[in-house]
């Protein structure tokens, strides 16, 4: 097959900075892609699959129900329609436009309505909400959420996601605990999340995980939570869901990823990651005006990355112009940046093959010696 590089002048891209949407998220294993493969020669009866695909999530995750959908973002699109709307026709097929009086209000910290690459108030309008937002951008307490409800309010949205502000944030039990007292469905946004059960066991009624992110599926998300709450989900496929379609390959491929992630879970660890980048760690310490170092995790997580450190004094360039020139030419090189103006980068090796590790050195070397 003729490289599509090639063949429509791509930019090839490595991706040392974790998992971006922007370059394409994951890599999923190659069962999963073979289950893709398989999907798209077969046919199926869609409701069927749809409904028995989720049973055997529901059932590997222990939760009472589940569904593949699209992406995150139309995750959070349908389940907020899918408290809205519940079982009426009429607000399925009308749901922006009918005038049947029904609670619309979605209740969100102020500190999670954030933009994760579209607004997570964008997705909420989608699905027929009205956005009110609790407390301050840097606060959020229970009672902040207990002020606003009243008739109008359908649910309470919680964003669990390093996007979304940490600091004096009530935490998802606490949350749960307020929709539960009042009897207000709880939906939990967990896209980029790695455990499958935590949000759901503290009480939420359905929540929401990206598929190509933690769980490294196909472009897909999924829906897990309470039986009739995902039925409502389900129903949104004739409304608002059908512009977001996952396809059956998609949804084939999605429950193979899960079903991987849960059963046979291949993690690279830490130590392994910092084995991976000790040869490139050491190369690049004999660069003149380079130094680099392993670091963890600032989250806590168990991944080491590479921290470049770059002597502006010694090779005439910044880090942040480092960066730039880093993306340029042939192959862009794509690190964390967000320490570039403290002179440094991180490079995380977690999808960068040891070849790909001599690729970035070689571009290290010839911008700094060509300078
Ligand atoms: C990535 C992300 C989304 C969107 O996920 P998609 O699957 O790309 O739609 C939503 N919410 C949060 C917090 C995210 O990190």
């Amino acid at each position: 097959m003729a490289s599509v590089y090639e063949k429509y002048g791509l930019k090839k891209v490595i991706n040392a900075s974790g998992r971006m949407t922007i370059l394409g998220v994951s890599t999923p294993r190659p069962e999963v892609v073979d289950t893709v493969a398989h999907g798209l020669n077969e046919y199926f009866e869609m409701k069927d699959l749809v409904d028995k695909t989720g049973e055997y999530i529901a059932k590997l995750l222990k939760v009472e129900n589940a569904v593949v959908v699209s992406c995150a973002s139309a995750g959070i699109a349908q389940s907020v329609a899918a408290f809205i709307v519940k079982d009426d026709m009429e607000l399925l097929y009308n749901l922006h436009s009918s005038e049947k009086y029904v609670p619309r209000e979605i209740i969100v910290p102020k500190g999670h309505n954030v933009n994760f690459g579209a607004p997570v108030s964008t997705m909420v309008e989608l699905g027929g909400g009205i956005v009110v937002e609790a407390g301050y951008a840097n606060e959020c307490k229970p009672e902040h959420i207990e002020a606003l409800i009243n008739p109008d309010t359908a649910a309470i949205l919680y964003i669990k996601s390093h996007h979304s502000v940490q600091k004096s944030m009530l935490s998802v039990a606490e949350a749960a605990a307020i929709a539960k007292k009042h009897g207000i469905p709880f939906i939990v946004d967990a896209a980029a999340e790695e455990d499958l059960n935590a949000y759901y066991n503290t009480g939420a009624d359905l929540v929401i995980y990206s598929g190509a992110k933690a769980i490294e599926g196909p472009t897909s998300g999924l829906v897990i939570g309470r039986k009739q709450a995902v039925e409502w989900v389900k129903m949104q496929s004739n409304g608002i869901g059908r512009p977001m379609k996952v396809g059956k390959e998609g949804i084939l491929g999605f429950t193979k990823a899960i079903e991987l992630y849960v059963l046979d879970p291949k993690k690279e660890s830490g130590k392994e990651m910092v084995e991976k980048m000790t040869p490139f760690m050491d190369k690049l310490n004999k660069l003149n005006g380079i130094s680099a170092k392993a670091v963890w995790d600032g989250a806590g997580r168990d991944i080491a990355r590479t921290e470049i450190s770059f002597d502006e004094k010694v090779i005439g360039k910044t880090a942040i112009e480092m960066v730039k020139l880093m993306k340029q030419g042939d192959t862009a090189v794509y690190f964390r940046e967000y320490k570039a103006n403290d002179g440094k980068v991180d490079a995380d090796v977690r999808s960068v093959s040891a070849e790909q590790l001599d690729v970035i050195y070689n571009k290290i070397k010839s911008i700094i010696e060509g300078a």
